[in-house]
């Protein structure tokens, strides 16, 4: 499915079939066919989008190296000869060896676009998001109205600090697209916590008939809880079970994320 056009490039995206609502996607520069494939879980539906359109492949970027995130890389370079996997330098190991390792303020090009990386740890060590024109590929950083899990290699005072210091300064109007769709449960587990978030109502109502993840970080910093550990309305709610945990931000996101993984 594409999933817009602008600015010379076109985002596709799809749900993965029997998958733990994974979202597949590729990003190709419109006037060279160059294109980007990021954490691909099915390599069939990948290439036949890139059949239709007479794309070629010059990146797989993956955002981190949990096995449904990478599953697909080796199926799509064997058929992209001189394409090459882009991991974070950390995680080479988990990938085939025609990969090259990124990092923190890289700048990679396909066709006539230009890649940002930033380093997003949290849900694992290496997690890195790309940013593209107006749009940031999140992996599973972030979900709508929520943030990754930390039980496989995660750390949740990594993850705290990413959404902190990291994805509070970039710019509102980035659209997200996530690893997952998860917004059903983020938004029903954050109206638990603030009943009166008129957003997140609003935005639970417009969950699309596709689910395709949509929203922008501007939006999530209206209603989702870890991107909101500074409002009045998310740290009474969590002090109120844990008066040990005021004036400490990142105790207060901990606390969220398990609150979270026990609801
Ligand atoms: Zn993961």
């Amino acid at each position: 499915m594409k999933v817009l056009s602008e600015n010379g490039f076109s985002i596709h995206g799809f749900r993965v079939g029997e998958s733990d609502s994974n979202y597949n996607y590729l990003v190709a520069c419109e006037e060279t066919g160059e294109c980007v494939v990021i954490d691909p879980l099915d390599p069939v539906t990948v290439l036949k989008i890139i059949r239709k359109m007479d794309y070629r492949v010059k990146y797989v970027l993956n955002t981190h190296a949990h096995p449904d995130h990478i599953y697909g890389n080796n199926p799509i370079t064997k058929v992209f000869l001189s394409s090459k996997i882009l991991i974070h330098t950390s995680a080479l190991d988990y990938v085939a060896p025609r990969s090259e390792g990124v990092e923190e303020g890289d700048k990679v090009d396909f066709g006539k676009q230009r890649i940002d990386v930033i380093h997003t740890p949290g849900h694992c060590p290496e997690h890195i998001s790309f940013i593209i024109g107006d749009n940031i590929f999140l992996g599973d950083t972030a979900f709508v109205s929520g943030c990754g899990n930390v039980r496989f290699r995660g750390k949740a005072e990594d993850l705290y600090e990413t959404f902190a210091f990291k994805l509070s300064c970039l710019p509102g109007r980035l659209r997200m697209f996530c690893g997952h769709d998860y917004a059903e449960t983020n938004l029903k587990f954050t109206l638990k916590l603030n009943p009166e978030n008129k957003d997140a109502k609003r935005k639970l109502k417009e969950i699309p008939e596709d689910k395709f993840p949509r929203s922008t970080l501007g939006e999530e910093r209206t209603y989702n809880p870890f991107m909101r550990i500074d409002n009045p309305a998310v740290v009474d709610a969590i002090i109120e079970k844990d008066r040990s945990l005021e004036n400490d931000p990142m105790a207060v996101f901990i606390k969220l994320r398990e609150l979270r993984d026990r609801w």
